[in-house]
Formats: C-alpha cells, sequence, structure tokens
C-alpha cells in the first residue's frame, strides 16, 4: 500500500510523496525552551520520530528542519526574573530537550535551528510584508494585517469573516478562536532584552520564526509540515498567512496534527497534580522504552490517555517481545522450513508495512506483530517451528524495531558494572570464609540495592538483576 496521510489542509487521506526529487522537505516546531517538555510534548515528538522511520520506510530521503523557540514571552518573563541573559537561561533547557529526546531515542532531525540565529531573517521577511502592505505599526510593534490575506482560515476551517477587523494581539498566547492581527515584531517592554534592528528594538513574534526558518532551508513550498494539533490555529494558520503573503506560493502541500495527550482520562495540568515531565515519568522508575511504546501506540490522530497502568502494559508487551526474540535466538529447532508459517510470517509483515502507511495506524502495526508473536511462539510450543523460520522472524522483529525501538533495554548510567558484582561476591566469600557474617551480610544487602539478586547453590553463588 502507498503511503498517505490525512492532510488537516484538506480534509482528506491523500497519497503522499515529494515533489521534487526523492527528498521529503519537511518541518515540525520545535520546544519553546523555558522549561523541561512534558510528556504531552513528547507524544508529539514521538510521533514526528516514527513519521521520520516511516517516510524512509518508504524510500524517500529527508530534509528535515525543527526550531527551537528561544525567545518568547516567557522565556523573556523567566530570564529577567532570574538575572540571566537569554541565552543562559535557555542554553539549560535546550541541552534537556536533547537530552530527554535521546532518553526516548526520538532522531534529530537534519537541522535543528534556534529561533534567535535567524534574527536578521526574520528581520527582511517583515521589510518584504511591510512592501507588500501585509503590515501596520502600533507603538514600536509591528502586526501582520489579516485582511490581506483572503485565505486565512483555509487550515483550521475556521470562517473568520468578519472578525477580522481591527483588534491585534501581542502576547504569544492566544485565546482559541479568536482571530486577530498577530505581532510579528514586538516593542521591549521596560527592562527587557532586545534586538537593536532597522525595524526598530525588539524581538520577533513568534509566528515568524517558523515561517523564515522553513522557507530559509526548504524552499517556498514544504512537502509536509507537523505540530501538535493544538497549534492548528492560530499558529499554523499564521505561519500560513505570512508564508504565503511573503511568497504567493502554498506553503506547504501536508499538513499532519497529533492530537492531545490526556493523563489519566484528564487534561494534563500542573493544577490537577497530573503534569509530568518526562523526566518525573522516568524518576518513578519507569523505562524509557515503555514511555516511548505507549507514547507510539496510539495512532497520532487519537486522543492518548496516558495512565501508570498503561505503562506497565507497555513494559509487558515489550517483555514479550524481547523474550521471543531470546527465544529466536537460544533455542534450536529442527531443520528446514514450516511453509505454512513462513507464509504467515510474510503476511504479517506485509500487514505491519501497509498499517504504518495508512495514516501511521501504529495500533493496528502493533496488533499485526503481537498476533504473529502468539502464533510463533505457539509453533515453537507444538514443535512445528523450523531452523528456516528464525531468520525471517528475526528480520520482522528488526523491521518492528527499526519503527518503534523498544527491544534494547536502556542501560541506567549508574547501574552496577557485571565486573563490580564478581568481585564483591567474592569479598563476601572470604568474609565468609573469615567468619565474618556480620560483612558477608552487609555485602549481600548492599547488592540487593543496586538491584542484584544473590543464590547461594551448591556449585557457588549465582546472581541475577532484579
Ligand atoms: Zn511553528
Amino acid at each position: 500500500m502507498a503511503l498517505r496521510f490525512y492532510n488537516t489542509l484538506s480534509q482528506q487521506v491523500e497519497e503522499f510523496s515529494p515533489a521534487r526529487d526523492n527528498t521529503v522537505r519537511m518541518y515540525t516546531c520545535g520546544p519553546t525552551v523555558y522549561d523541561f517538555a512534558h510528556i504531552g510534548n513528547f507524544r508529539t515528538f514521538t510521533f514526528v520520530d516514527l513519521l521520520r522511520k516511516c517516510l524512509r520506510a518508504n524510500g524517500f530521503l529527508l530534509d528535515h528542519v525543527m526550531n527551537i523557540t528561544d525567545v518568547d514571552d516567557k522565556i523573556i518573563r523567566n530570564a529577567v526574573a532570574q538575572h540571566k541573559s537569554l541565552d543562559d537561561y535557555t542554553a539549560v533547557y535546550t541541552k534537556a530537550f536533547l537530552e530527554d529526546c535521546d532518553t526516548l531515542r526520538l532522531e534529530r532531525p537534519e537541522r535543528l535551528v534556534p529561533a534567535t540565529a535567524h534574527i536578521d531573517d526574520m528581520v527582511a521577511a517583515i521589510e518584504r510584508l511591510t512592501a507588500g502592505s501585509h503590515t501596520y505599526t502600533s507603538d514600536g510593534s509591528t502586526y501582520f494585517r489579516i485582511a490581506t490575506f483572503p485565505g486565512y482560515g483555509k487550515l483550521s476551517h475556521n470562517d473568520f469573516s468578519g472578525n477580522l477587523a481591527g483588534a491585534r494581539v501581542d502576547v504569544d498566547e492566544y485565546e482559541k478562536a479568536d482571530a486577530r492581527d498577530f505581532a510579528l515584531w514586538k516593542a521591549p517592554k521596560e527592562g527587557e532584552p532586545a534586538w537593536q534592528t532597522p525595524i526598530g528594538p525588539g524581538r520577533p513574534g513568534w509566528h515568524i520564526e517558523c515561517s523564515v526558518m522553513a522557507i530559509k532551508y526548504l524552499g517556498d513550498t514544504l512537502d509536509l509540515h507537523a505540530g501538535g494539533v493544538d497549534l492548528v490555529f492560530p499558529h499554523h494558520e499564521n505561519e500560513i498567512a505570512q508564508s504565503e503573503s511573503l511568497t504567493g506560493k502554498p506553503f506547504a502541500r501536508f499538513w499532519l496534527h497529533a492530537e492531545f495527550l490526556m493523563v489519566e482520562g484528564q487534561k494534563m495540568s500542573k493544577s490537577l497534580g497530573n503534569y509530568f515531565t518526562l523526566r518525573d515519568v522516568v524518576a518513578k522508575g519507569h523505562s524509557p522504552e515503555a514511555i516511548r511504546y505507549l507514547l507510539a501506540s496510539v495512532p497520532y490522530r487519537k486522543q492518548l490517555n496516558f495512565t501508570f497502568d498503561g505503562l506497565k502494559s507497555a513494559a509487558t508487551a515489550i517483555d514479550r517481545l524481547r523474550n521471543f526474540k531470546l527465544r529466536l535466538e537460544s533455542e534450536s529447532y529442527p531443520e528446514g522450513l514450516n511453509e505454512q508459517l513462513a507464509g504467515r510470517t510474510a503476511a504479517a509483515v506485509e500487514a505491519f508495512g501497509n498499517s504504518l502507511n495508512d495514516d501511521l495506524n501504529t495500533a493496528e502495526a502493533l496488533a499485526a506483530v503481537f498476533e504473529y508473536v502468539r502464533d510463533a511462539n505457539s509453533a515453537m510450543d507444538s514443535g512445528e517451528f523450523r531452523g528456516g523460520n528464525a531468520a525471517p522472524a528475526l528480520a520482522f522483529l528488526d523491521r518492528f524495531d527499526s519503527i518503534f525501538k523498544v527491544l534494547q533495554p536502556t542501560v541506567v548510567a549508574n547501574e552496577i558494572l557485571d565486573s563490580e558484582v564478581e568481585s564483591m561476591i567474592a569479598e563476601r566469600a572470604a568474609a565468609k570464609k573469615s567468619k565474618n557474617f556480620a560483612r558477608a551480610d552487609q555485602i549481600r544487602e548492599q547488592l540487593l540495592e543496586q538491584g542484584i539478586i544473590l543464590e547461594d547453590t551448591k556449585s557457588g553463588v549465582r546472581w541475577k538483576r532484579k
């Protein structure tokens, strides 16, 4: 099945391929680095990671740009309050974001671009919009006049007729369904840091950074633009208005949006106490693989209900796959090939690929994997599995893991090494021999705290990780 996506712009499922050569020119909205990113943010970033992998699985090359929003109202407010420069303030959260991406095994885009490195480009774009009569200034700030862009509303499918004139906003946070002229350039308030530019002192608004960096690196028309569903309006609508006013061409051919994440059935919020950063969830003892699996398991256009029970089920699901893999690699099977099972394997591989190509239907793709694992396990149990069936089964698991990336356990940084365990066991044996049982018990306790279980057997001490 050819790759197809639901396009927010057309409100249809459409077959996807890049417009020029074999490279997908894509832009996805990145983090605002004013704090640690939460699991709702990572739902979207995990979706983007799956999207990249599925595009590549279809033979496409990628040129993917993601912005780092390192200047906005909240960043300025916090940096000023902490007497830090913007750079010093955002560096901490940019680094944390990249570490979190590594934790979740998210690939880096080909270009990761900070907004503050492109101020000159943004100023030049605003000057061009002004030359085209799309802007006006007020109190030193420059606004985009929405009434000059007749296509406004075509992405969010909101009807803004009669709601466009006059009013304007200069904050980065908007009320829903509130169409107002938006700030392209904001004059500094008292005590705020500012760039000195030909259009006056100040800083860029949030929307202009994405338009400018997308066009700069990818050209006037992108193949694909993606982000969270909360960005459809006003952010992406405003990106379209600015970009198309600048170039006179369609800004992006495909728009993909990932739905919200709920926590235990409720909207995540600090006041409800159900607001979690990725770090919070990992600190509760959940593995990054389980978190990644849970975030990936629900198709991106469905709301995802993040629950701690769901995380445990995710860990169990991963264990089933790891055990299956171990069985394939360690057990021996009679020679030959079970033809029926070989056909079953091929069908499962095809179902897996087709499900992903069907607008990234990860739930169906996972169902194809687990139904196959169940059948293959029972073929092993009944002695019908043959040596020739092992390699295709392992290849299917590899294929699965090239997208889902959960089979390798995360190595915990402070985990005790095998050699350290062995030397402590030797020390314990020596302590026992010299009848220092208190020390021997102490070592056993110490190892247990680090997740190492000792078993005294006739043939010596065996140990395993908890
Ligand atoms: Zn954006």
